[in-house]
């Protein structure tokens, strides 16, 4: 660690330093992270067992460095203990077992509802850590933190008109071809600029939105996509998430079937996404749904696939025709074997299935590469483009090349 003599920061800390719980039984990992909290602005707070633990937990820390191998307590109880306490705290969890430990604990909290901001496998670099905190302290919105999204709100941007859809192309591994686009929306709000759907679909997908706003958003996609035709040529497939809790109007095939009839489109183009998460609290009805929009010839994807309590029991159940699996395995791929028997496994069951099979969060060269050799059929992901606006997509077809074999 010769690089730490370089991080030696005046004691002195300004009184409005953002604090840092740092939570570890190694001495060393803590004067390590005092070194680097402070480089990165923060003061810091230390504690090496539990009831130090419990002292700094007695003033509301912006964030909590945690290790989870602790003598006296274990990380799971504390995480289960901030949790309980509705810390609003930003998390790094720290842990020298292996990577699934890790990994399982980050899941844990982020299911709790904690803010989980970083996982870091011991040994991490001074370099790993610095970087995740001093993302913290520019992370936008600091001091102009938005208000936690209300109904009243997103019925006001219903009325307004503020939901705009972006769009996301899916292309073919085999030759590159621009085959898919996927509708994401998002809110154009009047002050806070674009916000992203995690921010606002938790609301908007309860009770009284759940349909009224699937409806705009199939509209939106439905009128970007007349205008993709138009301006781009484009003739692919239009991809549109379904909540769950929109499958609740046994009506929605007919109204969707008059939607697309009235803009010269064909099912054919159509494919619904859903989660099988979104699918737990209505599944007979929506099994009636699906089952109806298949008969009239749509597509239907099942997302984020691998992430639900119950994937193969939802693949066995629906009539799904396209198997979208979840980013989190295809970033993972490559450095762990678990991630990569998941991947390699999901598409083989496609295959068999006679399914279409598309990898979402596709970045780099190398995740290409390794899909394709597997051969997985379609692409989604940032190497290929961001979600665009309609009248962008025209620029990025022309622009698109896909990586080259090695
Ligand atoms: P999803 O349906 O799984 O959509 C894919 C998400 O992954 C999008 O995030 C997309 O921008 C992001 N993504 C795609 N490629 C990459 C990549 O290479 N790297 C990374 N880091 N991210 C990538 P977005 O637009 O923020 O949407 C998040 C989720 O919100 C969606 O996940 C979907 O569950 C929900 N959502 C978005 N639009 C709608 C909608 O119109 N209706 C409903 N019900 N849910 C929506
Ligand atoms: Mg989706
Ligand atoms: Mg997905």
């Amino acid at each position: 660690m010769s690089g730490l003599a370089a991080l030696n920061m005046p004691e002195e800390a300004p009184a409005a330093r953002p604090r840092l719980l740092v939570i570890d039984d190694e001495a060393g990992i803590r004067t390590l992270v005092r070194r680097v909290g402070r480089q990165a602005g923060f003061e810091v707070q230390e504690a090496g067992a539990a009831v130090e633990l419990r002292a700094g937990l007695q003033q509301a820390q912006d964030v909590i460095a945690l290790d989870l191998a602790m003598p006296d307590v274990d990380g799971i109880e504390v995480i289960r203990e901030l949790a309980q306490s509705g810390c609003k705290a930003r998390l790094i969890l720290i842990s020298g077992f292996d990577r699934r430990v890790l990994d399982t604990a980050a899941r844990l909290a982020t299911g709790l509802g904690l803010n989980l901001k970083g996982a870091l496998p011991k040994p991490f670099s001074v370099t790993d850590l610095l970087a995740l905190l001093r993302a913290e302290q520019q992370a936008p919105g600091r001091s102009t933190v938005r208000p936690e999204i209300t109904a009243g709100e997103l019925r006001r941007a219903l009325d307004a008109d503020e939901l705009v859809v972006h769009f996301q192309p899916q292309v073919d591994f085999g030759d590159g071809s621009w085959r898919g686009v996927e509708a994401l929306v998002r809110w154009q709000h009047p002050h806070y600029g674009l916000i992203h759907p995690a921010e606002f679909i938790p609301v908007a997908q309860t009770g009284e939105f759940a349909v009224p706003v699937t409806e705009r958003v199939l509209e939106l996609a439905l009128a970007g996509y007349s205008e993709m035709v138009e301006t781009a040529g484009y003739s692919g497939v239009l991809a549109v998430n379904i909540p769950g809790s929109a499958l609740s109007d046994v009506h929605l095939p007919e109204h969707v079937m008059a939607r697309i009839g009235s803009r010269g489109m064909t099912h054919r183009h159509i494919v619904f996404e859903v989660t099988e998460t979104s699918l737990a609290n209505q599944p007979t009805v929506a099994a009636d749904i699906l089952a109806r929009l298949r008969i009239k010839g749509f597509n239907l994807s099942i997302d984020d696939f691998g992430t639900g309590y119950s994937s193969l029991e939802s693949l066995h159940r629906l009539p799904f025709t396209e198997l979208k699996i979840d980013m989190q395995f295809v970033q993972a791929a490559e450095t762990d074997g678990v991630a990569r028997a998941i991947v390699e496994n999901s598409i083989e069951l496609a295959k068999q299935l006679g399914m279409k099979v598309i990898a979402e969060g596709v970045q780099t060269a190398g995740q290409w590469r390794w899909l394709k050799a597997r051969g997985c059929h379609l692409a989604q992901g940032f190497l290929v483009s961001r979600p665009l606006p309609a009248p962008d997509l025209h620029a990025w077809a022309i622009a698109w090349q896909p990586p080259a074999d090695e």
